[in-house]
């Protein structure tokens, strides 16, 4: 195979790109840096990158393809993971009884195709396409086809969740599994957990523009963890705002001042929060971390609220046990094992302590 052929210069010549005096000077400038003949002939202009794909495809007698959404199979891309496609620039093209079609900017890269033909015990048909081609049609399928499935498990979460005491999600992604942790008035409570298949994998990014695509303003936290990521959502809802501060909120979708805010953890989405590591004079501060100092503009979680405090907008779901199932959870508790009270108006700590014994 090989010893037939054309030396690539050759072939670019054959196909009119260049001319004996254009490889030449390809020749000497690639002896000078070392590169291919091909990117020494692209740095001196005389080709560009996409001609030399093309002129690639021609080599080893493949087709050269344009890679859109419509040459695309969307079933067929999910079946790998996205790592592999975007690293190798792979687009996966259909699939048949017997053999699995790609395109890909390297048809040369034969390690690759041995590991997809082995996955799928099948013949892989290789065209060639362009590598930024390839690249923006990548990034815009996998996000689009990334998100939904990570965007439905938190629609439905979100739903569950709301006019609960559960205002921060803790969301753990190992290798093969997703659980998803609900907490808020000291309560932890596992709400979602799944196994994954090998070639699933999802990653905080997902999760990350899942929210951005659902319109959701978030502050988090992120945790190292061994063999997987760790991080903690803590969903800014827009539809209620703390009527003052100091404030103690302990309800999913924490409240949004109008004004400028700061918060000691990270921000997404929400273009009037700022990171700080403390309160800033004049502003309202979310302490999602708790804050010992003494300030009146501080909007606490019910679970960083100093004890003493005494009048202070409090917005509090008051979790009790769901009388119809016990805690062991039933379609009227959402399955949570818990029905909630709201405690909404200016209260001191101890007030919501009392409430919590009442109920
Ligand atoms: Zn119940």
């Amino acid at each position: 195979m090989e010893s037939e052929k054309k030396p690539f210069g050759q072939l670019l010549k054959d196909f009119g790109l260049i001319t004996d005096a254009d490889i030449e000077e390809g020749l000497a400038h690639q002896k000078e840096t070392g590169q291919k003949l091909g990117e020494a002939l692209v740095e001196l202009g005389k080709i560009t990158g996409r001609d030399i794909e093309w002129v690639l495809s021609k080599q080893l007698d493949i087709p050269f393809v344009i890679v859109d959404e419509t040459t695309t199979d969307l079933e067929l891309l999910q079946k790998f993971p996205k790592d592999f496609l975007m690293v190798n620039r792979i687009v996966p093209m259909y699939e048949t009884d017997d053999e699995v079609a790609i395109a890909t900017d390297d048809p040369q890269n034969t390690e690759v195709f041995a590991k997809i033909e082995e996955k799928f015990a099948k013949k892989v048909n290789i065209s060639a396409a362009n590598g930024d081609a390839i690249d923006a049609l990548l990034s815009k399928l996998l996000k689009q086809e990334g998100s939904p499935e990570v965007q439905s498990i938190l629609e439905k979460q979100f739903e569950r969740l709301q006019e609960t005491c559960f205002y921060r999600l803790d969301i753990r992604l190992n290798p093969n599994s997703i659980t998803i942790g609900a907490f808020g008035f000291g309560i932890l409570k596992t709400i979602y957990k799944a196994e994954l298949g090998p070639d699933e994998n999802f990653t905080r990014n997902d999760f990350f523009a899942a929210l951005d695509t659902m319109g959701i303003g978030f502050l988090y936290e992120e945790y190292g963890v061994e063999n997987g990521e760790m991080f903690s959502i803590y969903p800014v809802g827009e539809e209620f705002k703390p009527q003052a501060a100091p404030a103690v909120i302990g309800a999913f979708g924490l409240g949004l001042p109008e004004e400028d805010t700061f918060t000691d953890v990270g921000v997404s989405g929400l273009e009037r929060v700022h990171v700080a590591q403390g309160p800033v004079d004049g502003y309202d501060f979310i302490a999602v971390r708790g804050y010992d100092g003494r300030s009146e503009q501080i909007i606490y979680t019910i679970d960083s609220a100093p004890v003493e405090f005494l009048n202070c907008y409090v917005k509090v779901y008051i979790p009790k046990m769901c009388p119809s199932c016990g805690g062991a959870g039933c379609p009227e508790c959402k399955h949570l094992g818990l029905l909630f009270n709201l405690m909404d108006g200016i209260f001191s700590f101890n007030d919501i302590m009392t409430t919590l014994k009442q109920v």
